[in-house]
């Protein structure tokens, strides 16, 4: 299975403080700083995180803790906090930083040591080595001050923790991307549609990224500038890559089909890179200029990371974004997915994933075959698009709903299987799953939450990470899983409805 390595996620980092206060002695806070010292080094060096943890100190009073919550939230490279008590640090200390404090933390409850020395063991150790109780005066105001924020429980040397500790850090690098990211859209909602509409203010306001209309024009502009020698580059890329056949190769009867391909994904890019935008949406019912709706253009702009979301869904744009800094490097693909047909043999239930033309090929599970063939609809040339099978493995489908007063993420963990037999007529790229607990229970339980038939499809992002990232955003996330029971699922949501009403439409604001 492929991955997906984006250009521009890198040069971010994190930032590590150890919580402690003077009352314990110069020798003391010394010993705190190096086993500090030690334990970052020690995450640095498993591999398994994202980017650098950097050891910010021993914060000992308001004044440093003030100070260095307001830093990170002023550092545009810093992403995320991570804070620990070596020894007891009182919180009232803390209140006043945490309340500036503009970037995700995480609350490492781990100890320096991992055995306690028992034969050993006097009371310059239990000064020392306090995080049990010292973290649990940090609990506590975090809890008062209702901060969200991530727990991770064990020792600094536990596979778990450095695990939880590196998916924690990758989805903070996916919300810091979203502050100030820009998704643009070509063309408006698809007609009459309702899943894909929402509130882009509120989004911009408790999200982070602003969402912002372009006329068609604009991109058609870009891509009649496109030089034909890049043209003839591209085209050459895609005959190293693709499996195609020789009407479609240079000099083939069709091979005009695929130039103008080329020229539409050419374009796009230089639209996106000229304007710093981190994804986009497009609509079949808007190509004014345009010879074809883009399908392979798009497929490509995905695997190099870009967000996309069909008709105008500016939401999954963004989400599928989120989700590909997730999995940035990660084994396992991710794509825009959309559930679009059933198999319902009493056997085994089975669903069809696809779309029009847009399934990203970072979850192709082997080469993809370049094609050309009709649409069926929107009225225009017929388009480039790679077709393949994505492979077995574990994935999560993953859709973000506007419910009027907050957003709403629904996750459901499905198998992706090999499909029961070739489907040598579906001219586009498609996975078949089956979903947890079952299909029955699972598309209840979706359509009970009201999730949307667009997704953000992934092999590399799990569960865990779409929950971190609700807890960044302070929203709802809601699972559908092996454990998912219908009845509870529906209490949940009823509860879920409850504990918004009556706040500030989108919690926040
Ligand atoms: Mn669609």
């Amino acid at each position: 299975m492929s991955r997906c390595t984006m250009k521009k996620v890198d040069g971010r980092e994190f930032w590590f403080v150890t919580g402690s206060q003077h009352l314990y002695g110069p020798e003391v806070l010394e010993q705190v700083r190096r086993n500090s010292v030690e334990l970052v080094g020690g995450l640095n060096d498993t591999g398994k995180l994202p980017g650098p943890l950097r050891f910010k100190g021993v914060l000992k009073t308001a004044e440093e803790i003030r100070a260095t919550c307001e830093s990170a939230g002023n550092d545009p490279k810093c992403a995320g906090l991570v804070l620990w008590m070596h020894t007891f640090s009182p919180s009232k200390m803390w209140i006043g930083g945490l309340a500036s404090l503009k970037v995700p933390f995480l609350h490492l409850h781990t100890q320096f040591n991992r055995e306690l020395p028992w034969a050993h063991i006097d009371m310059d150790f239990m000064n020392l080595n306090q995080s049990a109780h010292g973290d649990r005066e940090a609990g506590f105001i975090h809890s008062r001050m209702r901060l969200n924020r991530k727990v991770v429980v064990g020792h600094w040397s536990d596979p778990e923790v450095q695990d939880q500790l590196g998916g924690w850090m990758r989805v903070s690098r996916a919300w810091h991307d979203w502050q100030g990211g820009r998704i643009a859209r070509f063309g408006d909602n698809m007609r009459q549609v309702a899943v894909t509409e929402g509130d882009k203010v509120a989004a911009e306001i408790n999200l982070g990224f602003s969402v912002n209309g372009y006329g068609v024009g604009d991109v058609v502009a870009h891509v009649q500038s496109i030089q034909d020698s890049d043209i003839d580059d591209l085209c050459r890329e895609y005959e190293d890559r693709y499996t195609m056949g020789e009407d479609l190769r240079r000099g083939g009867m069709r091979h005009g089909s695929v130039r103008e391909a080329a020229r539409l994904e050419l374009g796009l890019r230089s639209f996106l890179e000229d304007g710093g935008f981190i994804g986009f949406t497009d609509t079949f019912e808007d190509l004014h200029g345009l010879r074809q709706l883009p399908g392979i253009a798009v497929q490509r702009l995905m695997a190099d990371g870009y967000g996309f979301g069909a008709e105008g869904d500016w939401k999954t744009a963004a989400l599928l974004r989120a989700m590909k800094v997730i999995g940035n490097d990660l084994q396992g693909g991710t794509s825009f997915m959309e559930d679009y047909t059933y198999h319902l043999d009493p056997a085994g239930h089975l669903v069809l994933g696809s779309h029009m033309l847009e399934i990203c090929e970072s979850i192709a599970g082997g080469k993809p075959s370049l094609e050309v063939h009709p649409l069926g609809i929107g009225g225009k040339d017929d388009p480039a698009r790679l077709v393949f099978d994505a492979p077995e493995g574990e994935a999560i489908n993953v859709s973000l709903v506007d419910m009027g007063n907050r957003f709403r993420l629904i996750v459901n963990e499905v198998d992706v299987v090999a499909p029961p037999s070739p489907l040598p007529n579906l001219p586009v790229a498609r996975a078949v799953w089956k979903c947890r607990p079952n299909f029955k229970t699972a598309c209840a339980a979706w359509l009970y939450a009201g999730g949307a038939h667009h997704t953000g499809f992934s092999y590399s992002v799990k569960t865990g990470h779409i929950e971190d990232l609700a807890t960044m955003a302070g929203t709802e996330v809601v699972v559908i899983d092996g454990e998912t029971r219908l009845r509870e699922f529906r209490q949940l949501l009823q509860v879920n409805d409850h504990c918004y009403q009556g706040q500030s439409p989108y919690g926040r604001v």
